[in-house]
């Protein structure tokens, strides 16, 4: 389970190609976001409900998926 933006390393950012962000509700009821570093893949609608998962073109070739240096996570 990943943690929220805050509890990223400081180190590392994430990759903006294939990461995710949703929401969860903490347990006081605050709705926070929630950044999911890429995987190095992407899925893609190559027609209409037909969806393939492809390389990120960002991180895809990295030896490290999802996490690429010089990118800042947002505040
Ligand atoms: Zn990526």
């Amino acid at each position: 389970m990943y943690r929220v933006t805050t509890d990223v390393p400081p180190a590392r950012t994430v990759c903006h190609g294939c990461r995710q962000t949703t929401q969860f509700r903490a347990d006081s009821g605050e709705v926070r976001p929630m950044i999911i570093p890429g995987s190095g893949m992407v899925i893609r609608e190559k027609s209409p409900g037909v969806l393939v998962e492809e390389s990120c073109p960002v991180c895809g070739e990295s030896d490290d998926p999802g996490w690429v240096p010089g990118f800042v996570p947002p505040a």
